[in-house]
């Protein structure tokens, strides 16, 4: 099968790799789109070799079709799946809490483990979400980033009537302002990046840009 391996700072190698096969509890996944994240930028920097093996497989943000599944974990070949990126111990005081994803030796699927940059991969089964078929593939794809937004904003405790202004409308930051609206809230979006200015405003996102300066419009917009 195809895979891209991390090579050490700005090198990636396309190669091929055995298929590999699924461990208990394991699902084996035919990946069918991979997000690259602002975290996958700073690997590609070689900022994350401390984490990233070398000859590693980068790619947390996934949409996949089940291959195999293991018997009872409610998953079938075929299904369309997403992926929690997250593998914890099951023994840290934490994991035994419920907070798995603190885990004390808490390991990411496309940072420290293999990812999903190769046609096929495996993974726990208990990390992976069902897809509605209501939602296309590339759409599937994007739903590890908006649940980093949905996160966010649940944790800033965003309500409706809310002045939310977000700086910076990076894929995270216009997803965080799509979930601030879909909460009620109005929203403006900082950006100095012409390219991604367009793009928010094709989401219907209001912007301000260069030539305003974040601090006074803030307090105009909210009255002080
Ligand atoms: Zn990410
Ligand atoms: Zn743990």
């Amino acid at each position: 099968m195809r895979a891209s391996f991390y090579e050490g700072a700005r090198r990636f190698r396309t190669g091929t790799a055995p298929e590999p096969s699924a461990g208990a509890g394991e699902a084996l996944l035919h990946v069918k789109r991979v997000g690259i994240c602002g975290t996958d930028l700073h690997i590609f920097q070689g900022h994350l070799d401390h984490r990233v093996p070398k000859g590693g497989i980068i790619g947390h943000e996934t949409f996949a079709e089940v291959v195999e599944a293991p018997a009872g974990s409610g998953f079938e070949p075929g299904n369309r799946v997403v992926v929690e990126p997250i593998h914890s111990c099951g023994e840290c005081r934490a994991c035994k809490m419920g907070g798995y994803y603190l885990c004390y030796a808490l390991k990411i699927y496309g940072v420290e483990l293999p990812g999903g940059m190769q046609d096929y991969w495996t993974v726990p089964a208990v990390r992976m979400l069902h897809v509605p078929d209501t939602l296309g593939d590339d759409q599937a794809a994007m739903i590890e980033p908006l649940a980093v937004a949905t996160h966010d904003v649940r944790r800033a405790e965003v309500k409706a009537g809310d002045a939310v202004l977000v700086l910076g409308g990076g894929p995270i930051g216009a997803l965080i302002a799509m979930v601030c609206r879909h909460r009620g809230a109005r929203v403006i979006v900082s950006e100095v990046n012409p390219f991604r200015i367009d793009l928010l405003r094709g989401l219907g996102l209001e912007v301000i840009g260069m030539d305003a300066d974040p601090v006074r419009f803030v307090n105009e917009w909210t009255a002080g």
